[in-house]
């Protein structure tokens, strides 16, 4: 990613690729032009943050080369919009290839078919989908008041609605009822939908909800939070989430007046 959040782009494509001694592979399009994903692997140690990707490819332009960020990073830095969700499917579907290689089934190494976007194990059959893990997320209003939650993992003082994944069995509004109920204690009613977003932390789809308050006192559960608040426009957390992501959009959607407006 270059510093100004757009991708590298290479002229000669096919030289550029047939040089690379990685695994390579096709990952959608981009303004037209298409995108490949590298998977650096093991080559990759951490501590590569910040630095500059032209020592690793041969090929790459060097005025605005681009640097290794973490991901959340590149989520602020984009904006979520569709450079971000070019960068979150790379890396959804680099995570997804590194998690399929043996059938779950039988334990044959799985091979990719070479015409769609799946494993397939040559003997049993099984086939392997890249799988995405559904979560939601849930903005609990109450007239002027936005309840918010911190969670154990959070830097300090930052606030954000509550979210986890969907469990098996849940429709969408049950796991966002229990979500809510687990890590606040309070019920809620009037679960709206507000929007989704591709989620490569690392294979989710998260959905977002805004919700009425309907009972119950707010408390934080003590393991996943460590406090809930409400929060109003002249009382507001001391951190929010980054831009970016479905948790900045329901705070950034509530204090901007969407919420008061209707009611
Ligand atoms: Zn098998």
């Amino acid at each position: 990613m270059r510093e100004d959040g757009t991708l590298p782009f290479v002229e000669d494509g096919a030289a550029f690729l047939s040089r690379l001694e990685r695994s390579v592979f096709p990952c959608g399009a981009l303004d037209g032009l298409p995108c490949y994903a590298v998977d650096l692997g093991e080559a990759a140690p951490d501590g590569t943050e910040g630095e500059s990707a032209s020592s690793w490819f041969q090929g790459l332009p060097e005025a605005g080369a681009p640097t290794f960020l973490p991901l959340r990073q590149i989520l602020a830095l984009t904006g979520g919009g569709h450079v971000w969700q070019a960068v979150g499917t790379a890396r959804h579907l680099i995570e997804w290839r590194r998690t399929s290689r043996f059938c779950g089934v039988c334990g044959t190494p799985l091979e990719m078919n070479p015409d769609e976007n799946v494993f397939a194990c040559r003997d049993c059959g099984y086939q392997a989908w890249p799988r995405i893990s559904p979560a939601v997320i849930v903005a609990v209003r109450d007239g002027d008041r936005l309840l918010l939650g911190h969670n154990a993992s959070f830097p300090d003082g930052l606030y954000a609605p509550f979210a986890g994944f969907v469990e098996p069995g849940e429709s969408l509004e049950e796991a966002c009822c229990r979500e809510v109920r687990e890590e606040s204690g309070v019920e809620i009613t009037d679960l709206r939908y507000f929007a989704s977003q591709h989620w490569p932390f690392p294979g989710s789809l998260m959905i977002a909800f805004t919700a009425v308050y309907r009972s119950g006192d707010a408390r934080a559960d003590g393991l996943e939070l460590t406090d809930v608040r409400w929060c109003t426009r002249e009382d507001p957390p001391p951190a929010v989430p980054r831009k970016g992501g479905m948790g900045r959009a329901l705070y950034d959607w509530f204090f901007t007046g969407g919420a008061m407006a209707d009611g």
